[in-house]
């Protein structure tokens, strides 16, 4: 099999549109096309201090690698330390070394000492909730103490349209208007996602030739409702190559309508003082319980 630009072996089929790659024209294409995502949806201005959530597996690395491309920017990075025996330390040995060898500044926050609680610690009874939650409130944290603009995070299109069927199914069109990183409150610093419009299986590839990486999943990973949407996608797309980013054209369509759908002012949670529709934002409710 030859790549379609020149005489080398491909490396990669892309099914959805029949192109074929070599090592350097898929580099090539993929930098590309997220530098062109992060310029088309207005992700980050010049001279900006920008933040990427860094976990230590392919996306964030990526995320973080493509970012540091960049020019004009302030760049950082931030670990969380979940407690997840096995598995985390591994990837934060990652993100520790590619921090130091690109010279990355890298804050790590642990639920430990935060919480005073670790996701094992939960016995894996609603891990992803707990941990998910969780981290997002570390994260913003974090990223206001260090006075950032925006954070990026790894997610890719796959994570996009799992979000959105996930959404779908539990008929929650507020979580689902809160994919599109609308900003609700001044509290939360603005996330930016420049992997969105790529496929989980090219952002492996690109991070197999580009990076020494461990592939293992969080062991409560399988456990999720998500595992299951993740799978029912797959097999679409197996059939159909590129329902993803139909999927994805989708949400983006609905948006507008989204935006009318009336939803319930924030304000702030009476135990922390953060952003909150209830009365106890859901940091509290999940350490109260
Ligand atoms: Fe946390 Fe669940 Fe992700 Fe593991 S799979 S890191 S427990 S959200």
């Amino acid at each position: 099999m030859r790549c379609d630009r020149c005489d080398n072996n491909a490396v990669y089929h892309r099914r959805y549109s029949g192109q074929k790659f070599c090592k350097d024209h898929f580099i090539g294409y993929f930098e590309e096309k997220v530098k062109r995502t992060i310029k088309n949806y207005g992700m980050i201005e010049p001279g900006e201090r920008v933040g990427v959530a860094l976990s230590g597996g392919k996306d964030s690395i990526t995320a973080l690698y493509l970012l540091n491309q960049l020019n004009d920017i302030e760049l950082f990075a931030i670990a969380i330390d979940e407690g997840i025996e096995g598995y985390r330390e591994k990837t934060l040995k990652t993100a520790r070394e590619f921090c130091k060898e690109n010279d990355i500044p890298l804050s790590i926050v642990s639920f430990a000492k935060s919480f005073g609680k670790t996701v094992d610690e939960t016995s894996g009874k609603n891990a992803c909730s707990f941990c998910g939650v969780l981290r997002r409130r570390l994260l913003n944290d974090k990223a206001k103490e260090l006075k950032l603009e925006k954070l990026a995070t790894g997610h890719n299109l796959d994570d996009e349209t799992q979000a959105i069927m996930l959404n779908y199914v539990r008929g929650d069109l507020d979580r689902l208007y809160r994919l599109s990183n609308t900003k609700r409150s001044e509290k939360f610093v603005r996330r930016v996602k420049p992997l969105q419009e790529m496929p989980e299986k090219e952002v492996g590839l690109f991070a197999i030739l580009n990076f020494d990486i461990d592939f293992s999943e969080c062991p409560y990973a399988s456990s999720s409702f998500r595992t299951g949407i993740r799978d029912f996608i797959n097999d679409l797309e197996k059939d159909n190559p590129g329902i993803k980013f139909s999927i994805q054209r989708g949400y983006q369509k609905l948006m507008p309508y989204l935006d009318s759908y009336p939803r319930k002012d924030l304000k702030d949670c009476q135990l922390c003082g953060e952003p909150t529709s209830g009365d106890i934002c859901k940091v509290c409710d999940l350490l109260k319980k």
